[in-house]
């Protein structure tokens, strides 16, 4: 079942072609990687879902319906939530406030009440934090999955990931995979933006390879080409795109 549907979307910023005639797909309950060096447009692909920027042409279809966002909080609203790489949390509030805080919510909301509602979000999630602690005393890991845990308890149907690995080890990285796991199971479609193709073969069921703007290929990960197939596409040497 495709949820989100982009066809032939170009985006220009002056003097360079970001998006050229890009087709992509995502699909209830999957984890869809994008993969391409930097400067592909992976980040532009996930902004003019997301209504950060205005695509110039092409169609975007959220749930089989025309969607034309003009700002990250409608696409929010219609359900599409995004995980940057740069945490965009508050790092002297606690993890409570920082799951519920700033969402147009009565600001007279009871801390007792507040905090009851966020560990059972966490627990429910399995993200070891303690919803009175400061967010600073989380690992980086577990700060990007409070971001998580946010945009999943707005009712997200899609979660966007823009490259959440980047600052994790390989026992960070293991945790958000469970978490995106977990989230698969609920039915959530994940777009999973990474340069390291084991994690795709990892946790990945379909890839989708963006270079120089342009769609090059899209793949399920049980008929992946070989590693370094897709790391010439990408135009990267192998030792780039694994770890
Ligand atoms: P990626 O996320 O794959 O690294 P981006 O989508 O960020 O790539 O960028 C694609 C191309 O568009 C790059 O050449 C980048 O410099 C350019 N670009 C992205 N955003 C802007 C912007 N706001 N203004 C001008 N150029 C931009
Ligand atoms: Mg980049
Ligand atoms: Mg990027």
């Amino acid at each position: 079942e495709i949820i989100l549907e982009m066809k032939a979307v170009s985006k220009t910023f002056p003097g360079v072609k970001a998006l050229d005639n890009v087709d992509f797909m995502l699909r209830k309950g999957e984890i869809h990687a994008l993969m391409g060096e930097n400067g592909a447009g992976k980040s532009t692909l996930v902004k003019v879902i997301t209504g950060v920027y205005e695509k110039d042409s092409g169609f975007i279809d959220l749930d089989g319906r025309s969607i034309h966002f003009r700002s990250p909080q409608e696409a929010q609203n219609s359900g599409i939530g995004t995980v940057y790489q740069e945490i965009t949390l508050c790092p002297n509030l606690t993890v409570a406030e920082n799951l519920f805080t700033g969402r147009g919510r009565s600001p007279f909301i009871q801390w007792k009440k507040m905090n009851d509602k966020a560990a059972r979000l966490l627990d429910s999630l399995g993200i070891p934090a303690s919803p009175v602690q400061e967010l600073t005393s989380c690992s980086l890991a577990v700060q990007q999955m409070i971001a998580i845990a946010r945009a999943v308890d707005m009712d997200c149907k899609i979660l966007i990931l823009d490259e959440p690995t980047s600052s994790l080890d390989e026992d960070e990285v293991k945790k958000l995979f469970h978490l995106m796991g977990e989230l698969k199971a609920r039915g959530v479609g994940i777009i999973f933006i990474t340069h390291f193709l084991e994690q795709v073969y990892e946790i990945s069921d379909r890839i989708t390879v963006l270079r120089n703007g342009k769609q090059i290929g899209e793949y399920e990960t049980s008929s992946l080409p070989q590693i370094e197939l897709i790391s010439k596409m990408m135009g990267k040497d192998l030792d780039d795109v694994t770890k």
